[in-house]
């Protein structure tokens, strides 16, 4: 062990560990990139992450800037937990659901909770945290959190940021903060304080009064329904005055401080729902159906493409058969209903089913359970794209997340099969169709000079048409390292200025994940991609007691 190694274990009750497999195996997340840590630790509680925070910011005041990046599951598909300092694992301990009030439909959690676990616990009490990620199996709270996650019900439900009340976070220098919106007196007494924590408030108010017009104008901001990129700075100031940092701190990728309890607000959960699987022969009728189904508040707007539906037919001829056979249609499209009242469901079915009955070939409606889990299956189904292997080539997140106006879906996915067509390289989509946000990832081999060049060259001209369409880089998996270097372009310079000083005001030393969301460039980036891809990081490392 070396000397910052001791020096940690002697001051926390929880492991530190230097040993070269565990810091080889937290070199990597779900992204495509690598950076080795030189420790990692396994926090027992707010008290060891305050201690090894103060122990940082002391070590930087004196020149020496070692980073700490905190660390759920690590299934982050962008880079953003992994670090080269101190990887800071959450699941290892705390991982505790700590409070459930039903009444209120309040849950207090630690970060490292098993996202599936909290929900099926919170489910029998007839609730729900709705906007989970497809990797809910595996992904954690804390990581849900600082990615402003998003899901299948996002479309009706909204993002993370909306279900978190409030934080209690560590600072950079250590100091542990609880945060929910102050109204403006207990704002100007946050502002009084001496400590770091003041400083935070006052200069953080400042810039905000400072740029007041230019965070209202809309222009400043990608005109897309659901969005994770860059810091919510607008979300912290209302227009009566009252403030809040856990909206910024949602989504900021443990870039501003490290969440060690969050309150999340939760929904009654309702089992019964109404699914539509629709199947379209054509792009243009698919969106039609899309854009007028919203109007209906749908619980779920989901879709695959036909190439997805010929791939996984390729890979497992019997997957999909009886569900949806060849030929394949352009578009199926997975359409829900959760409403509690049962009246108001069964009016909105039979709206939907004049709207479905009108733009598609045909369509199957369902109230019964296991037909249902058989529908989803055909979009769940997409999760062979990512774990398949074709020789040495991976299915790799690059282009994973991208998302644009509602009413520019169609273009969204014509452009990219003529990408793909350009690069040559098989397609297959898959997504939130009510978002119009795709989910795509292309085949590539990382120990092939072409392709490592193709990726780059991939990523410039997808992000590019995104953003030409008005669109965002990320509709819910976050900047991390691999979109990082498109921020500025999102919002144009002077936001991305803002962003910046967010960034100085919280961590002025950049020891909170560095490298990650701001001041990324693809020279920065590049020497990280990795020689070969692999989702080996998701199964479980974490300390046996
Ligand atoms: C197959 C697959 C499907 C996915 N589907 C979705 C999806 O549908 N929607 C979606 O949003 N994402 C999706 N993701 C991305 C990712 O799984 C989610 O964003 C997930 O919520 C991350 O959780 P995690 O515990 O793995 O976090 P990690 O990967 O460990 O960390 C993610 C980020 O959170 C930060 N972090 C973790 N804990 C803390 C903490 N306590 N304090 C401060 N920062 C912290 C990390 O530093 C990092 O920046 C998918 C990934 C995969 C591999």
């Amino acid at each position: 062990m070396n000397k910052v190694a001791n020096y940690l274990q002697e001051h926390i009750s929880g492991e530190v560990m230097t040993t070269p497999s565990v810091r080889r195996y937290f070199s990597t997340d779900g992204g495509v990139f690598e950076v080795m840590p030189s420790l990692v630790v396994y926090p027992k509680n707010a008290n060891d992450v305050r201690k090894i925070t103060r122990f940082t910011w002391q070590l930087a005041e004196k020149g020496h800037v070692l980073p700490i990046t905190a660390r759920g599951r690590g299934s982050d598909q962008a880079g953003a937990a992994i670090g080269s300092g101190i990887v800071m694992v959450f699941p290892a301990h705390m991982n505790k659901l700590l409070e459930f009030d039903t009444k209120q439909r309040l849950a207090r959690v630690q970060p490292g909770v098993n996202y599936r676990t909290f929900q099926d616990a919170v489910q029998t009490h007839g609730y729900f945290l709705p906007p989970y990620p497809s990797s809910i199996d595996f992904a954690t709270l804390g990581g849900a959190i600082a990615n402003n996650s998003a899901g299948e019900k996002t479309v009706k439900y909204g993002a993370t940021r909306k279900y978190v009340q409030s934080l209690e976070v560590v600072l950079a220098n250590g100091e542990l903060i609880q945060t929910e919106r102050l109204n403006k007196r207990e704002l100007n007494k946050k502002k009084g304080q001496t400590n770091f924590e003041g400083e935070i408030y006052r200069q953080l108010d400042n810039l905000i009064t400072d740029n007041w017009e230019l965070l209202q104008n809309h222009t400043a901001h990608p005109e897309v329904s659901k969005n994770s990129a860059g810091y919510a700075i607008i979300d912290v100031k209302q227009k009566d005055g009252s403030f809040d940092l856990t909206p910024l701190l949602v989504g900021s990728q443990g870039t501003l401080g490290i969440v060690t309890e969050a309150i999340f607000r939760l929904e009654p959960y309702n089992p019964r729902t109404t699914l539509f699987a629709v199947y379209f022969s054509d792009l243009d009728r698919a969106n039609q159906a899309v854009l007028q189904l919203l109007a209906l508040e749908p619980s779920a707007l989901e879709m695959v493409d036909s190439h997805l539906l010929e791939f996984i037919t390729r890979i497992n001829p019997n997957r999909l058969k009886g569900l949806v056979d060849p030929p394949y249609p352009a578009i199926v499209l997975l359409a829900e209903f959760d409403d509690a009242g049962e009246n108001k469901r069964k009016a909105k079915t039979k709206r939907a089913e004049q709207i479905i009955g009108q733009y598609s070939e045909r369509y199957a409606r369902t109230e019964d359970f296991e037909e249902q889990q058989q529908l989803w299956a055909i979009r769940h189904s997409a999760a062979a794209v990512i774990t398949h292997v074709e020789g040495n080539s991976k299915a790799l997140p690059i282009i994973e997340d991208g998302v644009v106006p509602r009413n520019r879906f169609p273009e969204f996915i014509t452009q990219i099969y003529a990408l793909f067509e350009k690069y040559r390289l098989r397609v297959a989509l898959w997504g939130h169709a009510g978002d119009a946000n795709l989910h795509l990832q292309p085949f590539l081999d990382l120990s092939k000079i072409g392709d490592r060049q193709k990726v780059f060259k991939l990523m410039d001209e997808y992000y590019a048409m995104v953003l030409e369409m008005g669109g965002s880089t990320c509709g819910e998996h976050n900047d991390g390292r691999l979109r990082a270097p498109y921020l500025p372009k999102v919002y144009g310079d002077e936001m991305y200025q803002i962003f910046r000083d967010i960034k100085r005001i919280f961590d002025p030393y950049n020891t909170l994940n560095p490298g990650v969301k701001i001041d990324v460039t693809k020279e920065l980036i590049a020497p990280l991609l990795r020689q070969e891809y692999s989702m080996d990081h998701l199964y479980d490392h974490l300390p046996r007691m």
